[in-house]
């Protein structure tokens, strides 16, 4: 079936894009309007996470798209990452998700802190989906403080010890190898791959999600796993490791949440436009058009936040605190959009008939992950008062 689907781009920043850019992003589109639009509904009500598209995300190069060629990657700049990432949170922020971890969380820190043997070793098969990794940092007692972490590893000789669990782990029972972020016998923060299969690591799954439904999540369980001592991440030793891999997966996820809520708004524009109340479409009541005016204004300033920083980011010149601006910005922006385009639809607004709902509660665990509403905020007023307001 053909899709009805109309991207909003009020303030023509198409035009600020360049042709290679918007290529890729339309082949990334309709392949969300082939494979993942049709039945995600599906797994989203079933809480299953659709497998089968890992390998064709791998095939459409949606991993690593900024890895160089070398390692598997495409290459590219970071306004299409960010595209990429905007078209398949339109499909569905758990693909979205998918994609985020395996990129930003998986071969970023691969590719920044590995050694050449483990990039060689890990990178290509992540970015084809042949791997699927996962990022291990929240803990059960210390997420928005991730400095605290009690896993931790021995120096064994022959191997490293590895004793802790994660939490909240997206991806984890189906991953084949996980970074996870550990202290040493002084208390630095370290990077380990841990793969799947050694003896005394679990990812047991974590169930009765109301939220990224369609996402698979999961503990890790380290019970004196032993680490080979080449899967330690040579090139980092402190908390900047994981917050460095945190800040690019956060701008994914500030152009992510667009794409949630541009299919939101292109919904509502249509069914108020098709939808009959009192004899005229619900589209010509003021209340409704004044939803729809203020869902597309917002919309707007986060495209043209997501460009500029984008541009900023392509420059490597995007400061980390202008990264958490743009993620609070655009995903509070989509969930309040997703919220009153579920108005509009009335009682269709909560059936899997329309993507609205599924959005909606997707953005709930989007608000919290990657750093709270709350820690971006305090990120910010670090920033500009120089004093610090969360320890
Ligand atoms: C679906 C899903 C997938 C996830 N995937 C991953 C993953 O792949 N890897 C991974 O490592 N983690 C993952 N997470 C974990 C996520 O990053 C954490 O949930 C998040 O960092 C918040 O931690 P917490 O849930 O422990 O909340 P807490 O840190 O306990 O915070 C609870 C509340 O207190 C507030 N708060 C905390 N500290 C302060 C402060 N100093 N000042 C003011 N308010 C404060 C927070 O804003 C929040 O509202 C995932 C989470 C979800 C829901």
């Amino acid at each position: 079936m053909k899709s009805l689907y109309s991207p909003p781009d009020y303030m023509l920043v198409d035009e600020l894009l360049t042709d290679e850019q918007k290529i890729i992003r339309g082949a990334i589109r309709d392949w969300v309007d082939r494979r993942v639009k049709p039945d995600i509904d599906d797994y989203a009500q079933q809480g299953k996470f659709p497998v089968h598209l890992v390998k064709e995300m791998g095939e459409l190069g949606a991993f690593g798209p900024f890895i160089p060629p070398e390692y598997g990657g495409s290459g590219l700049d970071q306004t299409s990452y960010g595209l990429i990432m905007t078209e398949l949170e339109r499909g569905d922020s758990g693909i979205r998700s998918c994609a985020s971890v395996q990129t930003s969380l998986v071969m970023y820190p691969i590719y920044a802190f590995g050694s050449e043997e483990q990039r060689r070793k890990y990178l290509p098969k992540l970015a084809s989906g042949e791997l699927i990794g996962c990022f291990g940092l929240t803990e059960p007692n210390h997420g928005s403080d991730p400095g605290s972490m009690e896993t931790h590893f021995s120096d064994e000789g022959g191997y490293f010890l590895l004793n802790g669990a994660k939490m909240w782990i997206t991806n984890s029972p189906i991953a084949d190898l996980a970074v996870v972020w550990a202290k040493d016998e002084h208390g630095a923060i370290r990077g380990l791959i841990v793969e799947n299969g050694t003896e005394g690591f679990s990812a047991p799954e974590t169930h009765k999600k109301w939220s990224l439904r369609a996402s698979v999540t999961g503990e890790l369980v380290f019970d004196n796993v032993k680490v080979p001592k080449e899967n330690l991440l040579p090139k980092i030793s402190s908390l900047k490791g994981p917050l460095k891999c945190l800040n690019s997966a956060r701008y994914g996820i500030a152009w992510g949440a667009i794409g949630a809520a541009m299919d939101c708004y292109d919904t509502a524009l249509r069914y108020a436009q098709e939808r009959k109340q009192f004899g005229r479409p619900i589209a010509s009541f003021q209340l409704q058009q004044r939803k729809l005016a203020e869902m597309l204004t917002e919309i707007t300033k986060a495209q043209l936040l997501a460009w500029r920083l984008g541009s900023l980011r392509s420059q490597d010149r995007a400061t980390a605190a202008q990264i958490s601006m743009a993620k609070r910005n655009n995903v509070e922006m989509a969930l309040n959009v997703a919220r009153e385009a579920r108005q509009i639809l009335g009682a269709m607004g909560i059936t899997g008939d329309f993507p609205i709902m599924r959005h909606m509660m997707n953005l709930e665990s989007v608000i919290t992950y990657e750093g709270t509403h709350d820690i971006h905020l305090l990120i910010t007023g670090n920033d500009i008062t120089g004093i610090d307001a969360f320890h």
